[in-house]
This record gives C-alpha cells, sequence and structure tokens, in this order.
C-alpha cells in the first residue's frame, strides 16, 4: 500500500510546488462567483434615547425636476448641475417610513404606496420583515398626509388592511380634505384635477380601518404615544404633519414630504413644487421648520430624502441650509 502511493508523489519538491500551483489555478476558473444581483434588506436603525427608530424603504420613484416652482429654470438648473442630474429630467427620489418602537408601542409613520399608480413602491411590508417586525405587531400608523405614496401601502391588493391591529390616525384638516368635499374648493386647479381619482384611492384605502373603527383624526401637537407629538406643518396638503420623537434629551422630527429636492429645497427652502395643495403655505412651513431644525443636533429625517433619510441640517447664510446624512454605523446602541 505505502509502497504503491510512493510510487506516484513527486520525487522532487520543487515539481510538488508546480503541480500544486496548476491544480490551485484550475480551480479559480471553476469556482467564478455568479453574480449575487441582489440588494441589501431596506432597513437602517438607530436608538433615538430609549426610543429604537428603523428607517424603511418602500421604493423608488421618478420625480420630474419640471415640478419645481417658485425658483427660476436657470437657479434651478444650476443646482441640480451640483448634484450631477443637469442631464436628465427624472430624480431618482427615495420613498421612506420609519417605525417608532417606543418601548411601549409600536408606531408606523407613514404605509409607504403599495396599491399606489407608482409600480415602483410596496417594498415597506417585506422590508419591515425582515427588520425583524411583523405588520400585525403595529399598534398605531400615523400619517403625514394622503397622498397615495403615503397611505396607499395601507392595504394589499385584495383591499385588506396590512396592519390589522393597528389604528390610523390623520390630522383631522387632513381628512376632511379627502373626506369633506367643502374642503377642496381653494386647492390649484392643476392640483383640482387631481383630486377625484387621489379622493377615490384615499377612500379605498381608508375604507377597511373606518369600518374597523380603527381610523382615527388629531387636532393638535398631543397624541396617545408617550415621546411622540404632531406638529402642524401645512401647505404641501390642507393638513400635512410632521411628526417630533424625543427621548432622554435627544430629538428627531420626520419632515413627511417638507423636502421633494434635496439638491434644491436645502439651498432654497422658497422653492415649491407643483403638487403642493398651497405652495405660500408650504414654503412658509418648511422655512420656519429648518430655522428651529439647524441646531447641529436635532435628527432630521424625510421621506423622500436619500436612504435611509435620516441627518441633520446645516445653516448656511441667511435661509438656506446643507444636509448632512447620519453615517452609517455597524451597530445600533443602547
Ligand atoms: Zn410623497
Amino acid at each position: 500500500m505505502f509502497r504503491s502511493i510512493s510510487h506516484f508523489w513527486p520525487r522532487k519538491p520543487v515539481i510538488l510546488l508546480i503541480a500544486l500551483a496548476m491544480l490551485g489555478a484550475a480551480s479559480h476558473a471553476a469556482a467564478e462567483a455568479p453574480m449575487q444581483k441582489s440588494q441589501a434588506p431596506g432597513y437602517y436603525r438607530m436608538m433615538l434615547g430609549q426610543v429604537e427608530i428603523t428607517a424603511l424603504c418602500d421604493g423608488l420613484i421618478d420625480l420630474d425636476t419640471s415640478v419645481l416652482k417658485n425658483i427660476s429654470p436657470p437657479d434651478a438648473q444650476n443646482l441640480l448641475a451640483r448634484a450631477l442630474v443637469d442631464n436628465h429630467r427624472k430624480v431618482p427620489t427615495a420613498t421612506n417610513a420609519f417605525l417608532v418602537n417606543t418601548g411601549a408601542k409600536l408606531v408606523l409613520i407613514d404605509a409607504g404606496g403599495g396599491t399606489s399608480p407608482w409600480p415602483t413602491l410596496g417594498r415597506l411590508p417585506r422590508n419591515i420583515r425582515a427588520s425583524g417586525y411583523m405588520p400585525e405587531q403595529i399598534d398605531a400608523v400615523l400619517l403625514t398626509h394622503l397622498h397615495s405614496d403615503h397611505c396607499a401601502g395601507l392595504i394589499d391588493a385584495q383591499r385588506k388592511p396590512v396592519y390589522p391591529n393597528a389604528v390610523v390616525y390623520v390630522s383631522k384638516a387632513e381628512h376632511d380634505h379627502w373626506f369633506d368635499a367643502a374642503e377642496t374648493k381653494d386647492v390649484p386647479g392643476a392640483y383640482q384635477k387631481l383630486v377625484p381619482k387621489s379622493r377615490k384611492l384615499v377612500h379605498d384605502v381608508a375604507g377597511p380601518y373606518v369600518a374597523a373603527n380603527r381610523w382615527k383624526t388629531f387636532d393638535g401637537a398631543e397624541l396617545p404615544f408617550a415621546g411622540i407629538k404632531a406638529v402642524a406643518a401645512a401647505g404641501h396638503t390642507a393638513g400635512h404633519t410632521a411628526y417630533e420623537i424625543s427621548s432622554e434629551g435627544q430629538t428627531l422630527v420626520i419632515l413627511g414630504d417638507m423636502v421633494h429636492f434635496p439638491m434644491v429645497q436645502f439651498t432654497r427652502p422658497d422653492a415649491a413644487v407643483a403638487f403642493d395643495a398651497n405652495p405660500t403655505r408650504a414654503v412658509a412651513a418648511r422655512e420656519a421648520l429648518f430655522r428651529r431644525l439647524a441646531d447641529g443636533k436635532t435628527f432630521v429625517a424625510g421621506m423622500h430624502l436619500p436612504f435611509p433619510g435620516i441627518g441633520r441640517l446645516r445653516a448656511e447664510g441667511q435661509n438656506a441650509y446643507a444636509w448632512v446624512p447620519i453615517e452609517y454605523s455597524p451597530t445600533v446602541g443602547k
């Protein structure tokens, strides 16, 4: 037995090394890894004091830069060029939601656009699961407003509630805008044309929650969740609402849709978009809130800011700001 093996074994060490090197080269060629072509799950987590914040990706939408208003085309073009988007008019734009675990309640802020006309949205439920939670665990959904990319994900394709154990909260002004015909008279003409279709969608997504007595409105800042309050920020829609979360001296303000084009509207908060129901009020709300938030400490998050959509604001002169995104951290904190 030993004799027969030694018969084939190379006599000199150098021949053995050459043989092994050839074998290694051959196996390397055979083991080329196939490309994976899949993305990391769309969630990002941080602690805000004792509150856990999970940013969630619902998908991307293309926004056309032609919807920018209240800014001259050369000024808009200049700011877009700085973000290297001057050669095309469509800007891939994140759509985010945020899950807040207060320790007592699990609160989702906005529900994404599943079932909306946006085919690239609807990843929120799978990303909630990927982050370790189940949609059934969610106690409440706080809506910033009732545009389809924020509320259409409340129901699935069979029109069943995606969050069957949640109570949905929306500001009374926002609710009335979509549910009371008299409330939609004063919106701009272009926007007015969209109202009937949008109203039908809102009624469809709200329906199962209204029927189950799980659709509630609020008026003012107080909400029944410790550490979370509403911040009136009307203009983008009649009752558009930001949410302020505080714990142990740390604060995060979730802006909702106060920014659609970060490369333009931080530098020029006076720039509006065509789908602001009341552009003058939208600009005033943005300018007032940015002034308050640019203290270098307060965390700021937005539904259409590059994922995970969390950062801080730095003041850059009179009524101009810069966006400072948070740094990825491989750990979540205490
Ligand atoms: Zn939106």
